[in-house]
């Protein structure tokens, strides 16, 4: 198969911090429809690995490739700004902490970018604003200020932000560290039902039970390698690395 037959390409990703190498040789292939869990102790490069999809922590060593186009390919800057615009518009990233523009409502943090980056007409940007807000259990409070939202409901909110975009791949980084236990299930709910619809997502996460019931293969990360990979039923309950065993040991 060539690079172009996988929907995510990840081939021999590196990168380094001056000295420090926090990727060391990652390759992962993503298809279409998937959902991959990367588990790993704090510091092991999940974060990176993610950034690294869409050129936001450019690699210094390998290739992203994003249904068939080279990511990170090296072009003059501004044909480069013009590509990498193209390509982040085709991938929503959801993080550990909300950022909600906090001057503007649930509703204008949804049709901002649809409006602003595909012209999308007021009337528009707020009929699908009401849709993807709909679709997060967040309609009724489609006129609320970031502020007067539960971390929950503000996760929710960036979830359908990213949605509102209509992105082909969705990469959540711990996007529900931050909440306190009683709200990780609502958002969990929701990635549940993207995961239903065959949303293809990258999940960064701590929780192993979300992981196992989600996910269709997990990766555990350790010190900017992949250490172990497979589906959940393989990982989770008979891992055949000893770091995969003593992480889980700590976290399931
Ligand atoms: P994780 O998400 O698994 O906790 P990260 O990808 O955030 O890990 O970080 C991996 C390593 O890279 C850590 O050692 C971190 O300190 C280092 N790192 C991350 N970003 C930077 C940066 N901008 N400059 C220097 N080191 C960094
Ligand atoms: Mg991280």
């Amino acid at each position: 198969m060539s690079d172009k037959d996988h929907f995510v390409e990840i081939r021999h990703a590196q990168k380094s911090y001056g000295s420090l190498e926090v990727l060391k040789d990652i390759s992962l292939n993503v298809e279409r429809g998937q959902i991959v869990a990367i588990i790993g102790p704090s510091g092991s490069g999940k974060s990176t690995l993610l950034r690294a999809i869409n050129d936001l922590d450019p690699l210094t060593g390998g290739e992203v490739w994003l249904d068939g186009v080279q990511v990170n390919k090296s072009l003059p800057h501004r044909q480069y700004e013009k590509h990498i615009n193209e390509m982040r518009q085709q991938v929503g990233m959801v993080f550990q902490h909300f950022n909600l523009f906090p001057h503007m409502t649930a509703r204008e943090n949804v049709t901002m970018a649809p409006m602003l980056l595909k012209g999308l007409s007021k009337a528009e940007a707020d009929k699908l604003a009401e849709e993807q807000l709909d679709k997060v259990g967040m309609l009724d409070r489609i006129d609320y200020y970031p502020s007067r939202l539960s971390g929950g409901q503000k996760q929710r909110v960036a979830i359908a932000r990213a949605l509102a975009m209509k992105p082909k791949l969705m990469l959540f980084d711990e996007a529900t560290s931050a909440l306190d236990p009683e709200l990780v299930d609502e958002v969990n709910m929701v990635m549940k039902k993207l995961a239903e619809e065959h949303m293809t997502m990258i999940i960064v996460t701590h929780e192993m039970d979300f992981a196992a019931s989600v996910c269709d293969r997990v990766l555990f990360m350790d010190q900017g390698v992949v250490v172990e990979e497979g589906p959940p039923s393989v990982v989770f309950k008979n891992p055949t690395k000893d770091r995969t065993r003593e992480f889980l040991r700590k976290h399931l």
